[in-house]
Formats: structure tokens, sequence, C-alpha cells
């Protein structure tokens, strides 16, 4: 199993963009493009109000740790966890300060409604192999708590999942030591995008409509 180390690590989040358009996460993640528009300013809102408290809260027999630091030797990749719920558990491991066991359950928040469940799964997907790796634990499930209708949505950690998740950090590994941003392929998500004024230029669209072109042809 191939090891990172960690000044090769990817960020978590990437796995949204990638999901979402190969080249959108090229942008960002490898020439460090990015632009804001009000979709991810306003999930940045609530991620804001995830991390707020950064201490550990505990209630009757669970442990609430918003914006924990996590990473993956085995997936070369790092981040935080908008907060991970520690239940207890018999077959849990122990956490420093607290009596007993527990098995952490990552939770993450999304604006709207879920319109990119499969991107939002696999992120927080690999958030929970990153906690297994650190914790030393078998994570089966976790939640995605989107701002519309404001509920929780279960998402349980398959093996088939679990391994999809491997196969796509290591592309986006594969993408990144070769330092290549995919052609731009005009497609249904270039409307949400929030790289699309960067990213359409580049499209391959004339810079000049037909009519001003030949316009400008007979002018000279
Ligand atoms: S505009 Fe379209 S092709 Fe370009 S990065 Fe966004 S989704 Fe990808």
């Amino acid at each position: 199993m191939q090891k990172y180390e960690e000044e090769d690590y990817l960020a978590i989040s990437g796995f949204q963009h990638f999901m979402f358009c190969r080249r959108q996460w090229a942008l960002i993640h490898i020439e460090n493009q990015w632009e804001d528009n009000w979709r991810t300013t306003d999930g940045e809102i609530m991620h804001k109000r995830a991390h707020d408290n950064t201490v550990a809260e505990k209630r009757s027999d669970i442990i609430t740790v918003n914006g924990l630091k996590i990473s993956s030797k085995e997936l070369g990749i790092s981040g935080e966890c908008d907060s991970v719920q520690f239940f207890r558990d018999k077959g849990g491991v122990y956490l420093a300060k607290y009596k007993g066991t527990f098995l952490p359950y990552p939770v993450e928040y999304k604006r709207g409604k879920g319109q990119s469940l499969e991107a939002d799964t696999m992120q927080l997907c690999a958030q929970a192999i990153c906690l297994e790796e650190m914790l030393c634990c078998k994570i089966e499930k976790g939640a995605l708590f989107y701002g519309e209708p404001h509920r929780r949505t279960e998402i349980v950690f398959t093996d088939e999942l679990k391994e999809r998740v491997k196969q796509t950090a290591k592309e986006m590994h594969e993408y990144y030591d070769r330092k290549t941003t995919p052609k731009a392929i005009y497609g249904k998500p270039c409307a949400a995008c929030s790289l699309k004024e960067l990213c359409l230029p580049k499209l391959g669209k004339p810079k000049k409509s037909v009519g001003e072109y030949l316009r400008s042809g007979l002018d000279e």
C-alpha cells in the first residue's frame, strides 16, 4: 500500500470539486484559481458556523468535536471535519480525558438541498477513512446535514464506497503529479460552476462573434 508524505497531501475538500468537474478541481488545486459565487460563499458561511466551536462538548453519552483536523497517509489527503460525534460503544476506541470507549460518526454540513449527493458522500467517506486510520477503528456510518430542508441524511460507508474514494484519491494524485489541467468540456455543471468566468474563455469560444469578425474584416 502506498503511503504519502505530508507535503504531498491534497485537500479533502477537493473531492467535491473533482467529482463536480476534473477541470474545476485542477484550476483550483493545481493552478490556484478561485472565484466566489453565491454557492461557494453561502457554503462557507455554513462551514464557519459548524467550525465556530472547536472545543469538545459532551452531552449524555455523545461527545461532539467541531473542526477536527484529519489526514490519511494511505489516501494522501488532509483537512477538517465539520463535526465528529463520538458515540459510546463497547467496540469503540479510548479518547483522552473520557472514560469508556467511543465510535466516531462524522457529520458534514452543506448548503442547499443536496444536489451533489454523490460528491458529498465521497467527501464524507474520505473523512471517515482518515478517522479510521488515525483512531484505528472501523466507521460504518456518518451523516450529511443539508441547509434545506435542515435535516440529516445518513450515509453508510460500504466497502465499495471506500474503494471508490481510494481510487479517486489516487486519480487526483496522478493529475497533481503530472500538473495536468484537463481541457474544458462544456456541460450541464458549467452553469453552476464558480469558475465559469475563468474557464469559459478557455473553452475555445471565438473572442468575437461571427458578425463582429466579418465586420472587422470589412473595415480593414
Ligand atoms: S466552466 Fe465547466 S468545464 Fe469549466 S471548470 Fe466549470 S464545470 Fe468545468
